[in-house]
């Protein structure tokens, strides 16, 4: 199995992404962008977890602003954006890369380059939910039904281990 990268814009640390054991990856312009405080504690979290901090190579930088060009993207990419993606496209010739980034430019220059991405909010590194039947009277959880079989109490749907 290949090993997945996740490539982080300064979006995937605004809306929260989870941790995840895969190698997650940002570059010092998007460290810079983040000023409010929650998502400076989310980045320092995710930094002491191993979040990398690096700059691109400028081969690939070049790249990213000849695919934006034919896109028509190249006036609305910042020069963050540029260093995401081609960090992004640095670490897809060795591993399978994920750019995380809810921007829709970033988004279209990544298509345009056949990368991988996902918006910050519904990225595949949140945890999923997986939900379960629970009686609020003794606890039990059951696979349907609305009313316990065992102690006459409501069934609820909520969130399983918690
Ligand atoms: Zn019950």
């Amino acid at each position: 199995m290949e090993d997945k990268v996740y490539v982080i814009d300064t979006s995937g640390f605004i809306v929260g992404v989870h941790f995840t054991d895969d190698t997650m990856v940002t570059v010092p312009g998007v460290v810079d962008e983040i000023i409010d405080r929650t998502s400076r504690l989310r980045f320092d979290l995710m930094h002491d977890a191993g979040l990398r901090v690096e700059p691109p190579l400028g081969v690939f930088k070049e790249q990213v602003v000849s695919a934006a060009a034919s896109t028509g993207d190249a006036g609305v990419l910042s020069e963050t954006d540029i260093d995401v993606l081609a960090k992004a496209l640095e670490l897809a010739q060795k591993y399978k890369v994920i750019l995380i980034s809810d921007d829709y430019a970033v988004q279209n220059v990544a298509s345009g380059l056949e990368l991988e991405f996902k918006p910050a909010g519904s990225s595949g590194i949140t945890k999923e939910i997986v939900w379960e039947l629970k009686c609020t009277g003794c606890g039990v959880v059951v696979k349907s039904g609305s009313e316990c079989q065992i102690c006459g109490s409501a069934i609820r749907r909520r969130r399983a281990g918690h």
